[in-house]
C-alpha cells in the first residue's frame, strides 16, 4: 500500500519508490510513503489563499463546530485507528489511547474554546490604556487571523495528538493547516484525514496533509505563513538556518527534544504516599508508549538517604514489566516504533553506561531481528555532578536514571544541566520546597508537575500534555510554545495596539471577543 498526500483538495500519490512504514512487532513492511514530484508550493498556496480565506471568514464559534466535528468523525473510526497504531506504532491499547484520545480531547477542548468566543472573529485584551492628557485618544490590544498558512511538521512518536493539537489551534484561529507527519508512523495520520476529508467538515484547502519526506515545504513560505515543528534538534536547526536566510521569513516554533527530570523532595520518606506516587510514575516512564514521550521523566533526583528504597522499590516493579507485541492485551510495554529507533536507544543506552550502572531490566521478549523491541531499564548514576552524557543523552525509549543529591539545591542545579526542558516534576508535601523549585526551576521548564498527598492520584501525569496548559520548553527543548487554551492561538494571529478615539475602539471592543492570550 502506498500512502497518499491531500494536497490542492486531491489525493496524490508521489512518483517515487517511498520509504517504508513497518510493523513494529514483526519489522514487515506495512505501506510506504512518498511525496516525491507534489508541487509543494502550490499546495501551500492553495491553503493560504483557499482554506485561510473560507476559515477566516467564520466566526470563532462556527470554527468550534468544524473541530468538534472532526472529533466525532475520528470517535467514530477509532477501532480503526487503533488498530493502525497497534501495528506501525507498536501501541498497547493504553498507548493508543495516550495518541488517538488525547487528539480528539485537544479537538474537543478548542472546541469549546471557540464556542465560549460566539461570533466574534477576532480577540481583543480587555485593557484599555488612555494615551492623552484629555480622555479622546486610547489604546487596546487587538489580535487578528494572519493570512498564511500553518504548516505543522511532526516526530513520529504521535501521529494522531501531534497532527490534531496543531491542526486545532490553527483552525480556532481561522488559519489552514498543511500537515507533514513523521514518515515512519503516518499510516495513522493518513487515515484519519483520510476519514476527516470523506466526512466533507472542511472547507476546501483547510486541511493539507503531505506523506513522505518533504524537502522543500518551506521554500515558499512568506512573512504571514508559519511554520511548527515537532521534532530531533538536529532538524530543528537545520529548519532554523533556513528559516534564517529567507527574506522575510514566516514565523517559526519549535518543540524539540528534551532530558525531562523529575525531583523526589528532601521530606519524602518510603512509607509516605507521594514516595509511592513518585515510583509509579518512574514505571510509567519505563513503560508507557515504550518511553517514546517528548516529555518522559529521563532522569530521577533522590535525596541520596532515599535513593536505595526508591531503586529497590522502583526496579521490582520494572523487572516485572511484561515486555511484547501489544496485540497481546497483558503486555505492558510494546516495541519502538522499528529497528533504527531501536538501535539508536540502544547505543544511547551504551552511552549512558559509561557514567551509570544498570539496577533492572525487564525480560526482552523473543522477538523478530526487525522489530524494535528494547527491554526496560533503570540506572542508577551515582556521581551525577562529574556526569555529562547522564544530563545530556535523550535515550527515547524506557530508560530512566536515578541520580542521588545531597541538597535541595544540588538537585535544582543538576536538574538545569538538561539545559532546558519540557517538564519536570517534583514529588514533596512540603510547601517550602514546591516554592523553591518553582523559583529557581520555572525558568529552565515549560511546565512543573507538583505532586503532593492531597492530588494524590488525581494529578494527569508527568508525560501528559493537557492542552489548557501551555506545552514546551526554553533552551534544548526549542523555545516554543503550544496549547495553553487560546494561548496557542497566538502563532496564527497577529496582535496590534490599535490607537484612537473612543468611537473607534468602542466598535472594535463590539466586533471583537474579549480574551487575555
Ligand atoms: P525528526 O527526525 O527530527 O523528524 C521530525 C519531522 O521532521 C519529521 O516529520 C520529518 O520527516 C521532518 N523533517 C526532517 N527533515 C525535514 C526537512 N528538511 N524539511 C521538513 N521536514 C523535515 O524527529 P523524529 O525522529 O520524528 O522525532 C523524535 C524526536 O522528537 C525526539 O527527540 C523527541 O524528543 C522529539 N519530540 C518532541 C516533542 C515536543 O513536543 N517537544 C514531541 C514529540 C517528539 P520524515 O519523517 O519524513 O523524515
Amino acid at each position: 500500500m502506498k500512502l497518499e498526500s491531500y494536497v490542492n483538495g486531491q489525493w496524490r500519490a508521489g512518483a517515487g519508490e517511498g520509504r517504508p512504514l513497518i510493523n513494529a512487532s514483526t519489522g514487515e513492511e506495512i505501506a510506504r510513503a512518498d511525496a516525491t514530484g507534489l508541487d509543494l508550493g502550490a499546495a501551500t498556496q492553495f491553503a493560504r489563499e483557499r482554506g485561510t480565506r473560507a476559515l477566516s471568514a467564520l466566526s470563532f464559534a462556527e470554527r468550534g463546530a468544524l473541530l468538534k466535528a472532526i472529533a466525532d468523525t475520528l470517535q467514530e473510526h477509532r477501532a480503526e485507528f487503533e488498530d493502525i497504531a497497534r501495528r506501525n506504532s507498536g501501541n498497547t491499547s493504553a498507548d493508543a489511547a495516550i495518541d488517538i484520545d488525547g487528539g480528539v480531547f485537544t479537538l474537543k477542548t478548542y472546541a469549546r474554546l471557540g464556542k465560549s468566543l460566539g461570533d466574534a472573529k477576532m480577540l481583543i485584551e480587555a485593557d484599555q490604556e488612555q494615551l492623552a492628557r484629555d480622555p479622546v485618544f486610547f489604546a487596546r490590544h487587538l489580535w487578528t487571523t494572519r493570512p498564511g498558512a500553518a504548516v505543522q511538521i511532526n516526530a513520529f512518536n504521535f501521529p494522531s495528538w501531534g497532527m490534531w493539537e496543531k491542526v486545532a489551534q490553527a483552525l480556532l484561529a481561522g488559519v489552514a493547516s498543511v500537515a507533514k507527519p513523521a514518515t515512519s508512523t503516518a499510516l495513522l495520520s493518513e487515515r484519519m484525514a483520510r476519514r476527516v476529508v470523506e466526512a466533507n467538515i472542511l472547507p476546501e484547502g483547510a486541511l493539507s496533509l503531505i506523506c513522505g519526506g518533504a524537502d522543500g515545504l518551506i521554500d515558499g513560505l512568506g512573512p504571514m505563513d508559519s511554520v511548527a515543528f515537532t521534532g530531533s534538534a538536529d532538524t530543528a536547526n537545520f529548519l532554523r538556518r533556513q528559516i534564517a536566510t529567507m527574506d522575510p521569513p514566516p514565523r517559526l516554533t519549535v518543540e524539540a527534544d528534551s532530558v525531562n527530570a523529575t525531583i523526589i523532595g528532601p521530606d519524602v520518606r518510603p512509607d509516605d504516599a507521594v514516595f509511592d506516587l513518585a515510583v509509579r510514575e518512574i514505571v510509567k516512564a519505563t513503560s508507557v508508549k515504550a518511553g517514546q514521550l517528548c516529555t518522559n521523566i529521563r532522569r530521577i533526583f533522590a535525596p541520596a538517604d532515599l535513593s536505595g528504597a526508591l531503586i529497590e522499590a522502583a526496579a521490582a516493579r520494572i523487572s516485572k514489566l511484561k515486555v511484547g507485541d501489544p496485540q497481546d492485551d497483558a503486555v505492558r510495554v510494546g516495541p519502538l516504533i522499528n529497528a533504527a529507533q531501536r538501535d539508536d536507544a540502544l547505543g544511547k543506552i551504551e552511552r549512558l553506561l559509561s557514567e551509570c550502572r544498570e539496577v533492572a531490566a525487564a525480560p526482552p521478549p523473543d522477538a523478530p531481528a526487525g522489530s524494535g523491541f528494547v527491554a526496560p531499564r533503570l540506572l542508577v548514576c551515582d556521581a551525577p555532578e562529574a556526569a555529562s552524557a547522564a544530563h545530556e543523552i535523550e535515550v527515547f525509549g524506557p530508560c530512566a536514571t536515578i541520580m542521588p543529591y545531597e541538597s535541595l539545591h544540588q538537585a535544582a542545579a543538576l536538574a538545569t544541566k538538561a539545559a532546558g526542558a519540557l517538564a519536570l516534576s517534583l514529588f514533596s508535601n512540603n510547601p517550602e520546597t514546591q516554592m523553591s523549585v518553582a523559583a529557581a526551576l520555572g525558568p529552565w521548564h515549560g511546565r512543573l508537575l507538583m505532586v503532593d498527598e492531597e492530588v494524590g492520584k488525581n494529578h494527569t501525569g508527568h508525560s501528559i500534555v493537557m492542552p489548557q496548559c501551555v506545552h514546551g520548553g526554553p533552551g534544548r527543548a526549542g523555545d516554543g510554545e503550544e496549547l495553553g487554551g487560546l494561548r496557542g492561538l497566538r502563532l496564527h494571529l497577529q496582535r496590534s495596539a490599535i490607537q484612537g478615539g473612543p468611537a473607534a475602539l468602542t466598535a472594535l471592543s463590539a466586533a471583537a471577543a474579549e480574551a487575555s492570550l
